[in-house]
């Protein structure tokens, strides 16, 4: 008989078993005779998790006194071990393992060899299903898939005949269930508390055995047609924007989607009569117990890549295609992903999303600066997350402190309460702050201005006494439509934007589209193809050659602006002549307006972001130009670097407070000294409390930031006094070896300044 045949008879079994009237126990008594006699086991055996332990459910050939007698924790003995790990064993002689342990009211000991495998529930292990043997051998791979087939038929049962409480079967096994700690790398501050949610959600199986074999057969020829290509479209997406790791992962992908041997083993589970979810599952789960067994770093980083193209083989299969935000959140949640792009974020509805977890990402990453204006936390680098943290587990995530726990005890969860509380307060102070003027201790005034890019943002202007709004970046609106956005939408947006600021300015930077920030409806053949985004077709470079883009949102703003002031802001401008162009099509749309009698800005005034390098070494000739000048420095220092912002490998590698990027930005701030251009930073940067320091050490007086950094930088601002900054900062600028982070850091501790 063949494998498949053989795996058919026992399902084909195991189905009339199912179908009958009896009640549970009497199925699984039956289960263990059916699985027994097929693979000519003395033994077979299924635990069930009841109170928190594994209890001997139905045995055929150990001694029947010992059914719900035998009881084994989470963890002990070979049992405990296969549900603790939620892992195949596979042993020629039990008893050599160092996890054996042996129960004598089973009568066990003349067994050797042995094999079990988890029932699996919800992603946990809720019973083991084991067989034993007298000659010592391992099992044949046809025979441990057959125990893993009936493992997932026996999950479908204990679920529909509540076997094991709901409860039991949602929480994990002690050990596993007990809290884990999960480390990264601080993307966004703050403090969240929320119920897991995969970006991509998981499938739940719920149907086992197939009713139509080749039903399936097709269901999973067009999954693999359909997943193939997608994976072939992946690398326009920004969860695989272009980049080192990334283009390893795509290239295991595509190895993977084309696998001859794997898209095999499926079929022939189809043929023993699985459904297509289940096929694929129980394929996974043999590969991950072979891969175990192999214990290579290398191949287990692999293992990662087959299980994400595994869960989206079976998302296509049961039509799941949708991510969590498209599903809905429905309770408070911290979002799972391995990386995200700008725009799928914002997809997310902002009362619900409480924190983010990333195994990738790095501070000025795209998604990274809009969850920073979203409010949300955002915790990376964390390495291992999609392992650890199962759909549904709650989470307290401590962005600040670069942590998150998984699955808290209540009085961790109640420690975890008191700090949020605190930090609320915190915050609740800065808030205070809000009609405080940011005066230095010196007397000199701080323009504090905030980074904002929806209409949602422009709440925070009056909440946080910001000066006003210091970027505007339009593309958000971009990204979080389907289609470009028309005039008139355009026009809706920047001009209750500007009612909402009232009389303070707000800077419009123009399109910055390209980089990581990508839309598929303008991709098309240029920025789609760029090998390097980031220096690639993108913001003004783009937005000049498509000139009816440009136009549009000129005349968009114009018309918002009517009768009002115009701050208007160019990105990446990077030679003299791209400043003059992008004026020109506003000047021009202005002609145009003033031509139709309708009404114009009382005045505007343009500016150019500095983040190409080589555009300040012609501040010279661009300085005369200008109103204003503002310092992109997440750009900017990526460029000074040459060290991609969006690349996770890179992401703790390069400090912004270093000497070379503070010299280069001083060199800037005294460029601009006797012109009438007025300087200030942009980036990220400007928001953290020592960079800040630095900032203003070196001659900026206007800080664009992140709404929830407002408070807390006029606090920093009204502490200091900058003859004295300054004065330190030129000492350790002519120091070219100095830790500038930390020299700053000791400077700010003895004067009690708060600047972590
Ligand atoms: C910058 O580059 O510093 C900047 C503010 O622009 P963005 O982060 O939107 O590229
Ligand atoms: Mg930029």
């Amino acid at each position: 008989m063949t494998a498949a045949a053989s795996a058919r008879q026992i399902l084909t079994s195991l189905h009339e078993v199912m179908a009958s009237r009896m009640h549970a126990q009497g199925k699984l008594d039956q289960v263990v005779e059916i699985i027994g006699e097929n693979l000519t086991s003395e033994v077979c055996s299924i635990y069930l998790l009841r109170e928190g332990m594994l209890e001997l459910f139905a045995t055929r050939g150990l001694n029947a006194s010992a059914v719900h007698v035998t009881r084994l924790a989470i963890g002990e003995g070979l049992t405990g071990l296969i549900a603790d790990n939620v892992e195949t064993l596979n042993l020629a002689e039990a008893k050599a393992h160092p996890d054996f342990a042996y129960r004598p009211e089973t009568g066990e000991e003349k067994f050797h060899s042995f094999a079990g495998v988890p029932i699996v529930y919800r992603e946990r292990a809720v019973g083991v299903l084991c067989v034993q043997h007298v000659d010592p051998r391992r099992y044949e791979d046809v025979e441990i898939e057959a125990l893993q087939t009936t493992a997932m038929v026996l999950s479908e049962l204990i679920a529909n005949a509540e076997l094991v409480d709901e409860e039991e079967a949602l929480g994990l096994p002690p050990e596993k269930s007990g809290p884990q700690s999960l480390g990264g790398l601080t993307l966004v501050k703050g403090l969240g508390v929320g119920i897991a949610a995969f970006h991509q959600p998981r499938v739940q199986i719920t149907q086992v055995m197939a009713d139509d074999t080749e039903a399936e057969r097709e269901r999973v020829y067009r999954a693999f047609d359909k997943m193939r290509d997608q994976i072939d479209g992946l690398a326009n997406q920004a969860e695989f924007g272009a980049g080192g790791e990334h283009e390893e992962v795509l290239e295991t992908y595509k190895m993977f989607a084309y696998d001859e041997g794997w898209s095999r083993r499926i079929n022939e589970a189809i043929d023993s009569g699985l459904t297509a979810e289940a096929a694929i599952e129980r394929v996974q789960q043999h590969t991950r117990m072979r891969m175990r067994e192999i214990d290579d770093p290398l191949l287990a980083d692999r293992m990662h890549d087959l299980e994400d193209l595994a869960n989206r083989l079976v998302r296509i299969v049961a039509g799941q295609i949708g991510t969590a935000a498209q599903q809905g959140l429905r309770k408070d949640t911290i979002l799972i992903a391995r990386n995200l792009g700008p725009a799928e974020l914002l997809e997310y509805d902002r009362r619900r999303l409480k924190g983010v977890i990333l195994e990738e990402g790095s501070l000025t990453a795209h998604v990274v600066i809009v969850a920073r204006a979203m409010g949300v936390p955002v915790l990376g680098r964390a390495k291992g997350a999609r392992g650890m943290i199962r759909d549904g587990d709650e989470i307290l995530l401590d962005a600040t402190a670069a942590t998150a726990t998984v699955r808290p005890s209540a009085q961790m969860a109640e420690a975890f309460e008191q700090r949020f509380a605190k930090s609320k307060e915190k915050q609740a102070a800065y808030a205070e702050m809000r009609d405080v003027e940011p005066f230095t201790r010196c007397g000199t005034r701080i323009q504090v201005m905030m980074n904002a890019g929806l209409r949602d943002d422009m709440s925070a202007l009056a909440l946080t006494g910001a000066d006003g709004v210091g970027l505007f970046r339009t593309e958000f609106q971009f990204l979080v439509s389907a289609t470009l956005p028309q005039r008139e939408r355009q026009l809706k947006l920047y001009r209750d934007v500007l009612d909402t600021a009232g009389n303070k300015p707000v800077v419009f930077r123009t399109v910055d589209i390209g980089g990581d920030k990508s839309v598929p409806y303008l991709a098309s053949g240029i920025a789609a193809n760029d090998e390097n985004p980031a220096m690639g077709w993108r913001a003004l470079r783009l937005a000049l050659t498509r000139e009816g883009l440009m136009k549009a949102q000129a005349r968009a703003l114009l018309e918002a602006a009517a009768g009002r002031s115009l701050y208007v802001m160019f990105p990446m401008v990077s030679e003299v002549w791209e400043f003059d162009a992008a004026k020109a099509v506003f000047e021009e749309q202005i002609a145009f307006l003033r031509t139709n009698k309708k009404r114009v800005p009382e005045h505007v005034y343009y500016g150019a972001m500095l983040e190409v390098p080589a555009l300040a070494e012609t501040l010279d000739l661009l300085l005369p130009k200008l109103s204003f000048l503002s310092v992109g420095t997440n750009d900017l220092t990526q460029f000074l670097f040459a060290a991609d912002r969006g690349n996770p490998a890179l992401a703790e590698r390069y400090d912004w407070l270093s000497i070379p990027i503070m010299r280069f930005l001083k060199r800037v701030v005294l460029a601009t000294v006797g012109s009438n251009v007025d300087v200030g930073v942009c980036g990220e940067m400007g928001g953290r409390r020592l960079e800040a320091l630095a900032l203003l050490g070196i001659g900026f007086r206007r800080l664009s930031i992140t709404p929830a950094a407002v408070g807390p930088i006029k606090e920093l601002v009204r502490r200091i006094d900058l003859a004295e900054l300054s004065q330190a900062m030129d000492r350790w600028l002519a120091q070219p070896d100095v830790n500038l982070r930390e020299e700053l850091a000791a400077w700010a501790s003895e004067r009690e300044i708060e600047a972590d």
